[in-house]
């Protein structure tokens, strides 16, 4: 089993179902294998809740699925196992996707002037729009003025940058 932290496991799952999925990845993580009513009995989570965060993590590959046949009643047993190998791929799209978002914003920030009214809930309005509202702002009607975007282009460049070495390590 590759070692992945606890901390990890449940960032993903908080991510994907919350904190009863938080809760269920860490009986996972204590067992090789659990079938669903087994994780209600430890956890106190409906079954149906249960069920669905499983199949949402199994969309993910992040569990894994082993199914027999109960010898009584014929009926399908589900046996769940934590694949943490494919955690790392997970969080790496995550970054990719985020990094991908803060590009497009940095490019937009960083090729367009921008004004602003100075109101909060205001929003910024680049140049080209800032014209046809001949400088006043659509919504409180006060004078728009040039606005420094500098911070804005300096926090995302750093956050690009950051993300950009993070990805290039895996
Ligand atoms: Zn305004």
């Amino acid at each position: 089993m590759t070692f992945v932290n606890h901390e990890t496991i449940a960032k993903v799952a908080r991510i994907l179902g919350g904190e009863e999925a938080v809760e269920i990845a860490k009986v996972l993580s204590q067992v090789e294998e659990i079938t669903d009513e087994e994780i209600v009995a430890k956890t106190d989570i409906k079954l149906n809740s249960v069920r669905k965060i499983l199949y949402k993590l199994y969309d993910h590959s992040l569990v894994g699925l082993r199914r027999t046949r109960d010898k009584n009643t014929g009926w399908f047993i589900f046996h769940w196992r934590l694949q943490p190998d494919q955690i790392d791929g997970f969080l790496t799209n995550q970054k990719r996707r985020i990094l991908e978002k803060l590009e497009t914003r940095l490019k937009y920030e960083q090729t367009h002037e921008f004004y602003f009214c100075n109101t909060p809930g205001c929003r910024q309005i680049p140049f080209e729009e800032a014209t046809e509202y001949v400088f006043r702002c659509p919504k409180c009607d006060k004078r728009l003025m040039h606005f420094d975007n500098s911070k804005i282009i300096e926090f995302l460049s750093k956050k690009v940058k950051q993300l950009r070495s993070e990805l290039s390590e895996q």
